[in-house]
């Protein structure tokens, strides 16, 4: 990608797309806008130096204001969240088909040159899945398609859409299938939170309380696969670039059953503590992990940061946040600061 040029990211006040804005200006980047629904005090981050946009994507003519001079899109914006969120809200999970659809249509009529989307390890087929021992999930696996119901179903469609858009329109589409993402600056409670971040903040409130006891959604024997944020923007970043135009898994292989997790939060924390388990709480699939072949075969990487590592400064930045040992919002000024220096 050309650093003089506008670079959109959707999303931005997200965990996800709020690091891409960071990293994009890191990185050299001299226009970069970034466009959420939310107020941007509510943003995770936001950055001075990019061109911060309150819009909501649903509508075509903010897709149409905010792609306008763009050459690339990074289409992040999703109402999503954990096992807890899209498990009870499928209608609002599939809205999301607004945002990519009239993305796709801005973009096409912008002529962006590159659009990427995020799309979901929930795209693959729940019947192979079913089994905690799970064999990787290839790219190839989502079809038959029986994708999680409402949230993976969108996530699906809208990675055909971007396929037509390709190959009836010319629009050059990018698609990466994102498996469980984690690290600082994420959503770690409220209802929205994912396993990783939930944990960590479980493991803190027992400790911080003194109440050394932890409630474990499922029988804890349930397996997926968790990615440090650093991999997400690094695999983003190649996905991008490359001249790959199939969907491509971008997640992590190290299988890891929840019990497993919480045992490594406890590690950090320095605490072991007694666990209840809610067999009725939403669980998602039995088992998943990513298959890194194509990625490996296609790119020459696949993610490798440990989730000792990745799971250590997430518990750091949570503990922070709760603590209120460090006040939120992070590396903006320091970004500016280097921008500043050049
Ligand atoms: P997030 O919820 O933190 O960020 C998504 C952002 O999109 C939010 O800030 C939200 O306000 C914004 N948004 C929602 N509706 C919008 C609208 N109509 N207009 C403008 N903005 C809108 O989620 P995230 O974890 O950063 O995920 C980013 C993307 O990656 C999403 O598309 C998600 O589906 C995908 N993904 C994430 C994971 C993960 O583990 N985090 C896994 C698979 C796929």
């Amino acid at each position: 990608m050309d650093r003089s040029k506008l670079v959109l990211v959707t999303g931005a006040g997200g965990f996800i797309g709020g690091h891409l804005v960071g990293e994009l200006l890191a990185a050299g980047f001299e226009r970069v806008r970034a466009v959420d629904r939310k107020p941007i005090t509510e943003w995770f981050q936001h950055f001075d130096a990019a061109d911060n946009r309150q819009l909501d994507l649903m509508d075509r003519a903010a897709c149409v204001e905010a792609v306008n001079g763009a050459a690339s899109v990074l289409n992040l914006a999703a109402d999503m969240g954990g096992m807890g969120f899209i498990e009870n809200n499928k209608a609002a999970c599939m809205l999301s088909v607004l945002i990519n659809t009239h993305m796709l249509m801005s973009a096409r009529a912008a002529a962006v040159e590159r659009f990427f989307f995020a799309s979901s390890a929930c795209v693959y087929a729940a019947d192979k899945q079913r089994d905690p021992h799970v064999t990787a999930l290839k790219e190839e696996d989502a079809y038959p398609a029986e994708p999680e119901d409402g949230y993976g179903w969108e996530k699906l469609f809208s990675e055909r859409l971007c396929r037509h858009f390709r190959e009836d329109f010319g629009l050059a589409t990018r698609i990466a299938r994102y498996h469980n993402v984690y690290g600082p600056h994420g959503t770690y409670d409220g209802g929205r939170e994912k396993a990783p971040a939930a944990i960590c903040r479980k493991v803190i409130e027992a400790k911080l309380s003194g109440r050394h006891e932890i409630e474990i959604w499922g029988d804890g024997e349930q397996t997926r696969s968790f990615m440090y944020i650093d991999d997400c923007l690094e695999g983003t970043r190649r996905i991008v670039e490359s001249e790959v135009v199939e969907p491509l898994n971008l997640g992590s292989d190290r299988l890891v059953t929840i019990n497993g997790l919480v045992d490594i939060v406890e590690g950090i924390a320095g605490v072991k503590l007694r666990r209840t388990y809610r067999l009725d709480a939403p669980q998602g699939v039995r088992g998943r992990n990513s298959d890194n072949t194509l990625i490996r075969q296609r790119l020459g990487w696949a993610p490798s940061i440990s989730l000792e590592q990745g799971l250590e400064r997430t518990y750091a930045w949570i503990y922070d946040q709760m603590a209120g040992t460090r006040a939120p919002g992070p590396r903006p000024a320091e970004v500016d600061r280097r921008l500043s220096a050049r």
